[in-house]
């Protein structure tokens, strides 16, 4: 199987169940781990990696450069949406506000401009205890066009073909932008982690509607449940969409601390509420795999 876990909204807990549910369920189970937030990875954090077996820096990007052929004339400035040029002895680009589009290059009269493939991130693969992991990052201010994703997936689904692991775990990011469209896309389940409040529910509706346009079936887990009591949008949103919830994990104090010892929570503090209630989620999840 291939199982996303999102949220829709960041900082609901997501990192902390996906380490979690991957420690328990690694003991019975070959599986492959994509940390799919380019933007913001951490699964290496929670599973202790320091070192990566292999890097290798990701092109998906395009920057322009100007070279000493620019006579000044300053075309080039009033086309560039991005303000990414700007003067210091002659006219030079800022990488990181440049997006490639090369408008400045059709303007130029003497083709001083030249447009090329920029990095815009990197590719790492590592072994934790749990099983391989594969994890991105993207540059500051790069692009996040989702094949960085993309291509993590393709590396884990080959470790599920050549039988070095047997099902995939993707930490989704935030948001339902193309990244996590990539995450999504191929998997056979969502489980949509959520908090009690407003906002986490309008985000994992946005997320829902998501994995429904993809036909991916969805469960629900709840975090942090009773840190709002009396609240009950997830429940109805769930009871409304015939979502299955798997799990509450109540609001634990064990949690920072366990990502302040980099590592997963159901090691750090076995006996801790939410552990328990973690447990008790991945014996639900087994029964899928
Ligand atoms: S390629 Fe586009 S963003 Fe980059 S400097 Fe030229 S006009 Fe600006
Ligand atoms: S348009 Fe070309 S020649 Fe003019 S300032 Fe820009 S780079 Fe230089």
């Amino acid at each position: 199987m291939e199982i996303v876990i999102a949220s829709g909204k960041g900082g609901v807990g997501k990192s902390t169940i996906t380490g979690s549910l991957i420690s328990l369920l690694s003991k019975d189970f070959k599986l492959g781990a994509v940390d799919a937030d380019a933007e913001a990875p951490n699964l290496h954090i929670i599973f202790n990696v320091r070192e990566w077996e292999r890097e290798e820096e990701f092109a998906d990007a395009k920057t322009a450069e100007i070279n000493d052929s620019c006579i000044n004339c300053g075309l080039c400035d009033n086309v560039c949406v991005y303000e990414a040029i700007y003067i210091d002895g002659r006219r030079r680009i800022k990488q990181y506000l440049c997006e490639g589009c090369g408008a400045c290059k059709a303007v130029c009269p003497v083709d001083a401009i030249t447009i090329s493939d920029a990095i815009s991130g990197w590719l790492r693969t590592g072994k934790t205890k749990y099983g391989p992991l594969v994890s991105a990052e993207l540059d500051v201010g790069k692009p996040n066009s989702g094949k960085l994703v993309t291509e993590e997936k393709k590396i884990a689904r080959e470790w599920r073909d050549k039988g070095e692991i047997d099902h995939i775990i993707v930490d989704a990011a935030a948001g339902i932008g193309c990244q996590v469209i990539s995450s999504v896309s191929g998997a056979n389940l969502v489980l949509l982690v959520g908090e009690p409040t407003p906002s986490s529910l309008s985000d994992m509706k946005r997320m829902h509607g998501l994995a429904k346009h993809f036909g991916i079936e969805t469960k629900m887990i709840i975090n942090k449940y009773g840190l709002n009591e009396g609240y009950r949008g997830l429940e109805e949103f769930a009871k409304e969409n015939n979502i299955e919830i798997i799990g509450r994990v109540p609001y634990d104090s064990s949690v920072p601390k366990a990502l302040n010892s980099m590592m997963p929570l159901v090691e750090f503090d076995p006996d801790s509420k939410a552990s328990k209630a973690i447990k008790e989620i991945a014996d639900v999840v087994k029964g899928w795999l």
